[in-house]
């Protein structure tokens, strides 16, 4: 029997995640069909909600709606509470909801596995204070970190996502302007890459050894990896691995099956026009 999932949204045309599923399904020999549905921004709730009660089994949830399902869960994993998002939605036997968040695990898979970067130990910048960066947290603590600073615009959304996550590690916010000292690891977790910014993280954080990556991912580099390389970073990526890596985690909270076919699919996206 096909085995049905879909990714919520809006917009979600641009979504790549049926392809990456339908790759993960074909490699695993499971007959599945991901689609795509774009639901309002009005009445998000009940379109949800109705939508779930077809003959899904599960489903993504994207922008801006993570935040909005987590109240629509029954049972809810630690780290999509420690992160107040969903992006992973399991529908159980008696037709409730699980909700849980596969970006943090996504973002050290890619960066520790794939790239080969150790977390541990390392001091790490994360630029922005969105629900992105609230997300990832909870696995980069995990990472056991020496230190993992918060520099946001608005720094007061900083002070509260260090004061709600500091009880699982070293966890401290610092306006950019105080940033005095480098970092092994930056992550812009801004969404200012789409309009071409870049956050203002001084150029002295960053040198010859330092990892920069950015959640966003583009056939171009993006504005702030750019910047990065004009700093002299040490090794740039963008968020196309982690995008891959929290798709294939969800896959295996659906299917009990873990996709090994992440790494060809992430080359596979690269070489492939948009
Ligand atoms: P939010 O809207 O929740 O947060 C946006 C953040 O960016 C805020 O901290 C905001 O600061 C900051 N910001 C926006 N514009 C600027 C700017 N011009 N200069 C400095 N800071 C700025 O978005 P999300 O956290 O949900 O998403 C952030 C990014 O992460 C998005 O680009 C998204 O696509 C990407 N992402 C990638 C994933 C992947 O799999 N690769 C998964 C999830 C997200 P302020 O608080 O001051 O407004």
């Amino acid at each position: 029997m096909t085995h049905h999932y879909c990714v919520v949204g809006n917009p979600i045309a641009h979504s790549k995640s049926p392809l990456i599923h339908g790759l993960f399904a074909a490699h695993c020999g499971i007959d599945l069909e991901y689609g795509r549905a774009e639901l309002p921004l009005d009445g998000f709730r009940e379109a949800f909600t109705r939508l779930l009660q077809e003959q899904y089994r599960g489903c993504n949830v994207t922008a801006p709606f993570k935040g909005e399902v987590v109240p629509l869960c029954r049972q809810i994993s630690d780290r999509a509470r420690l992160a107040q998002a969903v992006n992973t939605v399991i529908r159980l036997p008696d037709g409730s909801l699980r909700g849980d968040n596969t970006d943090g695990v996504g973002l050290v898979t890619d960066l520790s596995r794939n790239l080969q970067h150790r977390l541990q130990d390392k001091r790490i910048l994360i630029a922005g204070a969105g629900g992105a960066a609230r997300g990832i947290l909870p696995s980069l603590l995990e990472s056991r970190p020496a230190q993992v600073v918060i520099s946001n615009r608005t720094h007061a959304r900083a002070e509260q996502l260090a004061a709600a996550l500091s009880a699982y590690g070293p966890l401290a916010a610092r306006p950019y302007t105080e940033l005095d000292s480098r970092f092994d690891l930056i992550i812009n977790a801004t969404s200012a890459s789409f309009g071409s910014d870049v956050p203002p993280v001084p150029g002295h954080c960053i040198d010859g050894d330092t990892v920069c990556y950015d959640l966003v991912y583009s056939d171009e580099p993006t504005a702030f990896l750019r910047w990065c390389e004009s700093r002299g970073a040490g090794a740039l990526h963008d968020g196309l691995g982690m995008l891959v890596e929290q798709a294939a985690e969800s896959f295996y909270l659906w299917e009990g099956v873990r996709p090994d076919n992440s790494a060809a699919i992430i080359q596979q996206l690269r070489n492939t026009a948009p």
